[in-house]
């Protein structure tokens, strides 16, 4: 209990707050650059699905990621259903996730009305499992004459495999793609949370054929809301045309080919990621010194700092601890909840949620264990950081 103390004073020290207002989980920060591309939309009138900043910050993640083509989206829910859509995701396919997720991964795979599959994930990395991936596989999946993997009992393809970095922590994708590879699965990155993070000196976002990020509120840079999906120049000249009604080319006329979704990220959203992107370098800086931070603090502490495994980078977008067990967690929550600081646990396990508990899945022991462990601590960007011009 001592060491709380400790660790609440170190949390206001560190974000300057000496009164007793609340510190957030992850607060977004903006400089003057945000408020004049937001105000440049507004002075045009080109604030919806006509506008430059669209196009900029689909370039933007592009180049970042090392990937040919990007497309932006209203969130990053849309931008994994387009990811799916464009990966040949039907109704009555499986496709293989990790139980510890938060909830859109799933959601985006029941909305191409497909099944999820619970995998689970490594305690290092808090990523999908490639030893447990490659089990379930080995115990449930044939490859069928025509080279389509499926499983063995209900001849149902897994046609994709959506792993997912936990808080910024980058899987573990060679021996993912290996795996997947090997069965003849579409491997794609639910990169929501890992903009900035790397995995041996790649992007996280450029690991797989498919990938998709959020820009959300809480997320390490925002849109207010958005999302971005990235791919090959065929695949995204797809998901521009599935995500805006697909609408044929004409001066004036209305001619649609088929049923699509209204999925565009309007122009004044852009403008404000646009802008935010810029200060990525900066932002990375700043949350590495947080987690650093926190590293030192807690090396001699009852709580275990979760690292960024050792063959990539983290973004830290989330700073995680883990408690020795359920009651020092809930002790851990209840304090900061005291003392003013919000801290969260992991998401209930997709499993355990009402509408996913009739999944298939594989034995799920890490992600129980972790799920009754896992603390984030308050991890924004600290104020001034965004303010500074480039
Ligand atoms: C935030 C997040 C999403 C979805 O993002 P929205 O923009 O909120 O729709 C998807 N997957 C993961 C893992 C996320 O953290």
């Amino acid at each position: 209990m001592a060491f709380l103390k400790q660790l609440t004073d170190h949390i206001r020290a560190h974000y300057g707050v000496s009164d007793d207002s609340v510190i957030p989980l992850h607060a977004p920060q903006f400089g003057s650059q945000e408020r004049s591309a937001v105000l440049d939309t507004i002075d045009s009138t080109f604030v919806s699905s006509v506008g430059r900043y669209v196009d900029f910050f689909e370039r933007q993640l592009a180049d970042h990621c090392q990937r040919p083509a990007a497309v932006a989206t209203v969130n990053g829910t849309a931008a994994l259903h387009t990811a799916l859509l464009i990966a040949g995701v039907e109704a009555g396919d499986l496709v293989l996730t990790q139980a510890l997720t938060f909830v859109a991964t799933c959601n985006a795979i029941r909305y191409c009305q497909a099944d999820p599959v619970f995998i689970d994930v490594e305690r290092e990395s808090l990523g999908m499992s490639a030893t447990a991936l490659a089990e379930w596989l080995a115990e449930q999946a044939l490859i069928d004459d025509h080279g389509i993997c499926r499983q063995r009992e209900s001849g149902r393809p897994i046609r994709a495999c959506v792993p997912m970095h936990t808080y910024g922590h980058p899987c573990d994708m060679d021996a993912l793609q290996s795996v997947c590879q090997q069965w003849r699965i579409l491997l794609l990155e639910d990169a929501a949370e890992a903009l900035g993070s790397s995995y041996r000196g790649r992007p996280c976002g450029g690991l797989a054929p498919l990938a998709a990020f959020s820009f959300n509120g809480n997320k390490v840079i925002t849109c207010g809301g958005g999302g971005m999906v990235l791919g090959d120049t065929e695949q995204m000249r797809q998901a521009k045309h599935l995500t805006t009604t697909a609408k044929q080319p004409h001066a004036y006329e209305f001619v649609h080919d088929q049923v699509a979704y209204n999925y565009r990220l309007p122009n004044l959203n852009a403008a404000l990621g646009h802008a935010q992107m810029r200060h990525l370098p900066r932002f990375l800086a700043d949350k590495r010194a947080t987690a650093e931070a926190y590293q030192q603090l807690l090396s001699d502490s009852p709580y275990q700092f979760i690292a960024e495994p050792s063959y990539g980078k983290s973004n830290y977008w989330l700073n995680t601890v883990l408690c020795r067990d359920l009651s020092a967690r809930d002790a851990l929550l209840s304090g900061c909840q005291q003392a003013g600081i919000q801290a969260r646990p992991v998401w209930r396990p997709m499993h355990q949620l009402a509408m996913y508990q009739q999944q298939a899945h594989g034995d799920l022991s890490q992600t129980e264990w972790l799920a009754q462990r896992l603390v984030n601590l308050p991890s924004s960007v600290r104020a001034g950081v965004a303010t500074d011009d480039d």
